[in-house]
């Protein structure tokens, strides 16, 4: 008797759906919440034992909660025409971003024409410039993310803001060995700022401009629980149903659609959509084929605070030349301290360093050095995210694409950020993508 014949054996009757949604993050209860309106019997699977997907946060016995990235949504996020109880469950917030840059000064994120251009003094803006000219005239050509960037702001000034450095920090990779298209996609705002032309059209747009269209929100104080609980009442209440901490084991194809194999029960659909890693969809259809896509792990430290603050922004990026941090985001800023206490984040993209220990020594080295904190600082926890996003060297788009579309030669449609091996900054965008790939026979 092979496994799978031992295993339906011992279980109770296979239950049926039209659609079965893998993964429970906002990809997945999108899907969900498209297929259940159009009619259809749902089940969401996850082998993660919450809803959210990535939206994970940890909580201290002291009263900390922090995430590991993600924090800040939109009020008019498509997100929240699918599911509009998510709105009084967020905390308005008014957010600031800082940049440190390689001078170790805290200033404009993403650049700032005082401190990164007049700031390098006359004979460092005669280079800037004549770094950017030489770029437009002789550079034209373009084979990845550097080439892009020095396009349009020249090699001094991406080496002097540090951009090049943080680009490195961001991808995992070196800017060389960055995609191109990402970059033209990712970074969009480096030829806005520096095309004379849309420099002219901002600040025509400027005078006209009323205000923020919309307001910026932060998840609940205390978590993701009870925003995404909200959702999946919602969906349960249009019969959608959710198998969380579901170890999927096995895809098949049935004589009416597909047979998924978890634990302890079987699920039967019509059709599959999947949001989870490529690579673990691979692996539930018995695919031999694994796609070789690399992805970034992401080391979180959650620290609490007490003493001077070196800087007044909630948000910093970290654009210097040294340190492993990628960015910090204090959280006390949006919900208030804890016991008198600031807390805050730090992302750390793994790779010169690798256990949360070595990122913190790091972390502690460099904030010192710069004079961001001075005072006591305590690490409160700390969470390693593997599969956080995906590094786009080059070629890793058309091996996703191969990948993408072996998948869907079984039968399984795979989307979202990690099933579609996309770029995904936001939930907004997330939501979209969903809607468009369900939308597209
Ligand atoms: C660091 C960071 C910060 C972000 N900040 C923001 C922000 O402030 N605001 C905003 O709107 N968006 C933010 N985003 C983007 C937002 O989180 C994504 O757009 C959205 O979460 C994508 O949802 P998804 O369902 O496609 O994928 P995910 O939530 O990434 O994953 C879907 C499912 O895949 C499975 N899965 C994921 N990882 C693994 C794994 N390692 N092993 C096995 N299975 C796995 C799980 O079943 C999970 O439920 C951030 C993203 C990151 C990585």
């Amino acid at each position: 008797m092979d496994e799978l014949s031992h295993h339906s054996s011992r279980m109770s009757a296979v239950q049926q759906f039209d659609v079965i949604v893998l993964g429970a993050g906002i990809s997945g209860l999108v899907a969900a919440s498209i297929f259940s309106a159009q009619g259809n019997r749902v089940v969401v699977v996850d082998e993660y034992d919450h809803v959210g997907g990535n939206h994970m946060d940890w909580s201290s016995d002291e009263g900390y909660t922090f995430d590991v990235g993600s924090l800040i949504f939109q009020d008019d996020s498509p997100l929240l025409r699918h599911f509009p109880e998510l709105l009084e469950h967020y905390v308005p917030i008014k957010p600031t971003w800082g940049r440190l840059n390689p001078q170790g000064k805290i200033t404009v994120y993403p650049i700032s024409i005082r401190d990164d251009i007049l700031g390098a003094g006359p004979i460092g803006v005669i280079r800037i410039f004549a770094s950017v000219l030489y770029a437009r005239i002789f550079c034209r050509h373009m084979a990845n993310a550097r080439d892009f960037a020095r396009y349009w702001i020249g090699a001094y000034l991406l080496h002097r803001s540090g951009l090049g450095t943080y680009m490195r920090r961001f991808y995992g990779i070196s800017a060389e060995e960055i995609d191109l298209d990402l970059a033209r996609k990712r970074m969009l705002w480096i030829a806005e700022y520096a095309s004379l032309i849309n420099l002219m059209r901002r600040l025509v747009k400027r005078k006209r401009a009323t205000g923020p269209k919309n307001r910026q929100m932060a998840r609940p104080k205390e978590g993701f629980g009870a925003l995404y609980a909200a959702a999946v009442s919602r969906l349960e209440s249009c019969g959608v149903v959710f198998k969380l901490s579901a170890e999927m084991r096995q895809l098949h194809k049935s004589e009416d659609g597909y047979e998924l194999l978890l634990n302890d029960e079987s699920l039967a659909g019509g059709r599959v959509v999947s949001t989870v890693p490529i690579n673990v969809a691979e692996r539930m259809c018995g695919n031999g084929q694994a796609s070789a896509l690399k992805t970034i792990t992401l080391i979180t430290l959650y620290f609490s605070f007490a003493g001077e603050r070196g800087f007044p922004q909630s948000i910093i990026y970290n654009f210097s030349h040294d340190g492993s941090w990628k960015r910090l985001t204090v959280y006390s800023d949006f919900y208030g301290r804890v016991v008198e206490r600031e807390y805050f984040a730090v992302e750390v993209i793994a790779g010169a360093v690798v256990t949360a220990e070595e990122a913190e020594a790091d972390f502690r080295y460099h904030v010192c050095a710069n004079g961001l904190f001075s005072g006591d600082l305590k690490l409160e926890g700390s969470h390693i995210l593997s599969n956080a996003y995906p590094i786009y060297s080059k070629g890793a788009a058309q091996n996703a694409a191969q990948a993408i579309a072996r998948l869907k030669s079984f039968g399984i449609e795979s989307i979202g950020r990690q099933g579609g091996f996309n770029y995904q900054p936001t939930a907004r965008v997330s939501t979209i993508d969903v809607e468009t790939a369900i939308a597209t026979p």
